[in-house]
This record gives structure tokens, C-alpha cells and sequence, in this order.
């Protein structure tokens, strides 16, 4: 095939600077007599096989996470096709690398490991002139856009625009995990500045330097912006990343029903929790219908699981009011319950009936529930006591420790079966190891995000869906669950191996896609073989042919 109508006229030093086009060694000599690039490379031609075995070992050389983490993105920076190879080869070893938890640290150093520029800025001084920024980006089929104003990276707070490795990593998941072509996809860092005092002091900070933009001044610029994409990129997702829950929920609420739009932290969190949970009642035997669950941290993530696991209830024909009732949350000051009169908007509808309850454990005491779920960013808040109180009140009891980056987690799996003799359910935000007790080893499982958005945007691009909705989220958290073996269950782990996470995406995209067509979001019609039609749309990591 000869595609170098797709090299956009680029020849030479200019081809092997582009990291889209790139092959490295890897160019046939036909394509060096072609292409201006004889001389400009060693002369051994490597197979794409031979360049991933030197870049594996390269990597593994590196003896600090961060170390690993550089050297990815100074790969991905080079040679696109090449990273999305060695990752998705790899996905178990390198997911840990380009997300959650070390993205987290690379994240926190951003300013000093900085290479090269990556994805877009646009900032509070660009009022008035964000169309012309996101003309810049040098391509035009943008399909997904992922952007954070960087004020709640993962669990670590307001990392200002060293947040911008979040859209990086988060994109590069889109493309390992579910194929959507590196051209397709956009990180874009809305930085309106850092309440943080460290970062404001660090002379090698690369973001404004000046205290966050608050009020109808942030309002109009993010308005700017939603316009400006829609006009510039109109076939593209946007999705909201790490934004503080300030905003977040206001700017889901008002969006969604106008662009394609969708939230992660909510949305995504709560379709991978949710998945969770339907695929530990196969192993507790209690159906979601029956199950009470009290969450720990009432934020994005917390409400957002409870909303899809009230929407998933109402469609078993759970009437929303008792709906609302099997979930409790449990915030940084007490449980939440209607008398109190400090609570945030959004936790509003999950505030019951109840005297006020001071301490985890006593909530534990009185609610008995049988899932509980770690939403608060708050290291070890699973106490000894806590976890043996699950145990004691449940034979299974279901115990989600999700807080981002490992660091942060609400307890270790290690200490969650230890507590209850081997009995938990756990899954967890960050991957633990497998552990072993009395001769048996747990394998939990890793409540990751990754198993849910990349093939819901997949389907969202593959259906030209204008609109991402709750029910969207629903169905792929019921896909995922469909995907779990028997064999993973027996193992304790509640969702499928990440190595099968291409066949998850496209699974899921499919019963997405489906949802776009049957409630009339999108112009396009409805392929006769939507599968293959999905399959068409990914992006294959192996070089083609230029010549
Ligand atoms: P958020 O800031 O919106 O909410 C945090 C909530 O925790 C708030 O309600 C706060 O009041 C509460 N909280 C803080 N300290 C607490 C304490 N000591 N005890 C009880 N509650 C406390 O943040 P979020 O987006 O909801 O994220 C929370 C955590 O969940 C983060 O660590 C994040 O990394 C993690 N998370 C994990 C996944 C995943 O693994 N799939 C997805 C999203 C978020």
C-alpha cells in the first residue's frame, strides 16, 4: 500500500521529528532512497519486533519509577507508534508507569523533569483569544479532549499545571486501551492558576504563578473555551479531568446536555465501582437490590457511584426513593444525614433520616452494611477496627479501598484480608500485589477507570454520539461485569485481566454505540455490523508502509 499521501509532504530530518510518522530504524530502504532519509540513519534496518526488544530493555534498566516514567514519554515524545506497541504489549507493567500512582509523582515534579511541551495550554490570560489557541494544535480530526484545570490531581490536591501529565496519561490509555489514534486525541491544560504556596514559591513552576481564578471570571472563560472547542472541534468528546469538586459538578450539570460532554472522576468512577459491585454479588450472593453501601468521602467519585447505583436500581424497578437509601456517605466531618446544615449541594440527596453518628466505626455499627467504599483520599481511614467490624457483620464483606495514588489508599489488600481471614472483597484506585494467606493467595482487583472510559469514548467516536449519558455509563459498567470469568472470581478478582482490556473497550463500545443509536444522539446510521464497524475505527501500533 502506498500511503504517503498521509506523510503530508514531510521528508527527511522532518519526517523522523515527526513522532506520528516516525519509524526510527525501522524505515525500509526503499523508504530511505524515498524519502530523503538516506544518511540520516544508522544502516541496519531493524524490525519494529527488534526496536520494541531494545526499548523493553532500556526500560527496564531504569532503576526508579519516575526514571521509567521519563524515559515513556521521552519514547512517546519520538515514536508513537513504537510506545503504544511497548505498552500495550506490556499493559500490566507500564500502566502503573504512564497513570496512577506514578503519573501522581511525575505530576508533583512536573516542573523540574519537564522536556518537551505536550498538549495545549490556555489560560486566564487568553480571554478572547481561545479559538485562535486551539487553532494552533497542528491537527484537525480531534476526536477526544481530555482537560483539567489540575485543581484535584488524583488524590494530591491542587498540582496547578503540573496537572497536565494527567490529560498526557489519561489520553495514552485512550490509545492503549481501546485504539483511538494518538492524532485523534488532545490533552489540554486550562490553567487558571494555584492556590498551592509551594508551587507558587518554586522558581521552575511552569503555570501562572498567581492564586486560582474564581467566580463568573472562571465561568466565562470555561465558556469560551466549551465554545470555542465546539466550533473548532466539533466531532470531539470533551471530557472534564481532576477539576476540584467546586466545579465539577456544576460544569457536568451544565454542559451535559449541551455538547459531548462527560466527567471521569464521576461518571467514569462510578461505571468501574458499579462494575465492581454486580460482580461481587456472584460472589456474596446478594443481589445489588439488597446491598447496603456507605461510602467514605462524599465527593465526585462517592456521589457519583451513588447516582449511577440509584440509576441502575431504578431500571431492576427500585423506586428512586429507596433507592437513594442503600447508599450512606460518610464525609471528612461526620455521616451525612438531613439534619446537618454544612452539606454541599451535591450531597443533598444522599442525606437521610438519622441521628448524627461521629466515627466510621459507629456508622459501621448501625448502618451494617455489606460494601463499604474508600472515596475520601484519606490514608489507612480503614482502621484495623473498621475492616474486622466488615468482617464481623458480613461473610463477604465487599471492601473498595479506591483512593489515588497507593499512597493514599484508605487500606492495603494485605491488610484487608488479613482483617477478615481471607473473607474480603477488595479492590482497590492503585494495583497491590497478590497476597498470600494460610496457603491461598488473593488476587484484587484494581477499581481502575481505565476499564471503563476508554471504550465508552470509543464508543462515542465510533457511533458520532453528540451526547455521553448516564445510561452510556450503566451499560458499560454492566459489559465489564459480563467479562469477568469464573476463573477470575475464583482468584477473588472481580474484574477481567487488564491483558484482555482491548476486548473489554470494544465490547463495551459496542453496547455504548448501541445506546447512541437507540436514543437518537447521533446523525450517523446505525452500521449494519456495529462491531466490525467499531474494530474499523482503532488504531493498529504497527508501522505501515510509506513506499
Ligand atoms: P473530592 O475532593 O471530590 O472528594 C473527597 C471527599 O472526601 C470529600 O467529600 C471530603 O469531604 C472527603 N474527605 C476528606 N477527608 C476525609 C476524611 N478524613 N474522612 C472522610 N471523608 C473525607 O475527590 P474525589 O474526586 O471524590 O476523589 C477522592 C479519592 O478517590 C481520590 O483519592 C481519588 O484519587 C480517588 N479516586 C479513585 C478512582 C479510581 O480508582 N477508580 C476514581 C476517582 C477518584
Amino acid at each position: 500500500m502506498n500511503t504517503t499521501q498521509h506523510l503530508h509532504g514531510k521528508r527527511g530530518i522532518e519526517l523522523l521529528h515527526d513522532p506520528l510518522l516516525n519509524k526510527g530504524t525501522a524505515f525500509a530502504e526503499a523508504e530511505r532512497d524515498a524519502l530523503g532519509l538516506r544518511g540520516l540513519l544508522p544502516p541496519r534496518v531493524a524490525t519494529q519486533d527488534q526496536q520494541l526488544e531494545r526499548v523493553l530493555e532500556n526500560f527496564r534498566r531504569k532503576t526508579s519509577d519516575l526514571e521509567k516514567y521519563i524515559y515513556l514519554i521521552s519514547l512517546q515524545e519520538r515514536n508513537e507508534a513504537l510506545f503504544y506497541r511497548l505498552v500495550m504489549g506490556n499493559l500490566e507493567e507500564m500502566m502503573p508507569i504512564i497513570y496512577t500512582p506514578t503519573v501522581g509523582l511525575a505530576c508533583q515534579k512536573y516542573g523540574h523533569i519537564f522536556r518537551r511541551p505536550r498538549g495545549l495550554y490556555v489560560t486566564s490570560k487568553d480571554r478572547g483569544r481561545v479559538k485562535e489557541i486551539l487553532q494552533n494544535w497542528p491537527q484537525s480530526d480531534v476526536r477526544i479532549i481530555v482537560v483539567t484545570d489540575g485543581e484535584r490531581i488524583l488524590g494530591l490536591g491542587d498540582l496547578g499545571a503540573n496537572g497536565m501529565g494527567i490529560p498526557v496519561g489519561k489520553l495514552s490509555l485512550y490509545t492503549a486501551c481501546a485504539g483511538i489514534p494518538p492524532a485523534q486525541c488532545l490533552p489540554i491544560m486550562f490553567d487558571v492558576g494555584t492556590n498551592n504556596p509551594t508551587l507558587l514559591a518554586d522558581p521552575l513552576y511552569l503555570g501562572l504563578a498567581e492564586p486560582r481564578l474564581r467566580g463568573p471570571a472562571y465561568d466565562e472563560l470555561v465558556e469560551e473555551f466549551v465554545n470555542a472547542v465546539q466550533e473548532i472541534f466539533p466531532r470531539a468528546c470533551l471530557q472534564f479531568e481532576d477539576f476540584g469538586n467546586c466545579n465539577a459538578f456544576r460544569l457536568l450539570a451544565k454542559y451535559r446536555d449541551r455538547v459531548c460532554t462527560f466527567n471521569d472522576d464521576i461518571q467514569g468512577t462510578a461505571g468501574v465501582t458499579l462494575s465492581g459491585l454486580l460482580s461481587s454479588e456472584r460472589l456474596t450472593g446478594i443481589p445489588l437490590a439488597k446491598q447496603r453501601i456507605l461510602f467514605l468521602g462524599a465527593g465526585e467519585a462517592g456521589i457519583g457511584i451513588g447516582e449511577l447505583i440509584v440509576e441502575a436500581l431504578k431500571l431492576s424497578g427500585v423506586p428512586e426513593a429507596d433507592a437513594r437509601r442503600q447508599c450512606w456517605f460518610f464525609d471528612s466531618k461526620s455521616l451525612v444525614v438531613k439534619s446537618r446544615t454544612d452539606l454541599a449541594e451535591h450531597k443533598l440527596r444522599f442525606a437521610h433520616e438519622h441521628s448524627p453518628v461521629d466515627t466510621l466505626l459507629a456508622a459501621i455499627e448501625e448502618l451494617k452494611p455489606t460494601a463499604l467504599i474508600g472515596v475520601s483520599g484519606t490514608a489507612q481511614s480503614f482502621t484495623e477496627p473498621v475492616v474486622r467490624a466488615m468482617g464481623r457483620l458480613n461473610p463477604r464483606p465487599v471492601i473498595f479501598a479506591l483512593s489515588n495514588p497507593t499512597s493514599k489508599a484508605e487500606c492495603t489488600a494485605e491488610q484487608a484480608y488479613t482483617w477478615t481471614d481471607g473473607h474480603a472483597i477488595f479492590a482497590s484506585g492503585s494495583p497491590f500485589p497478590p497476597v498470600t494467606l494460610n496457603g491461598i493467595t488473593h488476587v484484587s482487583g484494581q477499581g481502575n477507570n481505565s476499564y471503563i472510559f476508554p471504550g465508552v469514548g470509543l464508543g462515542v467516536i465510533a457511533s458520532e454520539s453528540t451526547r455521553v449519558t448516564d445510561e452510556m455509563f450503566y451499560v458499560a459498567a454492566k459489559t465489564l461485569a459480563s467479562l469477568v470469568t469464573e476463573g477470575d472470581l475464583m482468584l477473588g478478582r472481580i474484574y477481567p485481566d487488564l491483558k484482555r482490556i482491548r476486548e473489554v473497550s470494544t465490547e463495551i463500545a459496542v453496547h455504548v454505540a448501541e445506546v447512541a443509536f437507540k436514543r437518537q444522539l447521533t446523525p450517523a446510521l446505525r452500521p449494519a455490523d456495529l462491531k466490525a464497524h467499531v474494530q474499523s475505527v482503532m488504531f493498529d501500533p504497527h508501522y505501515p508502509k510509506y513506499v
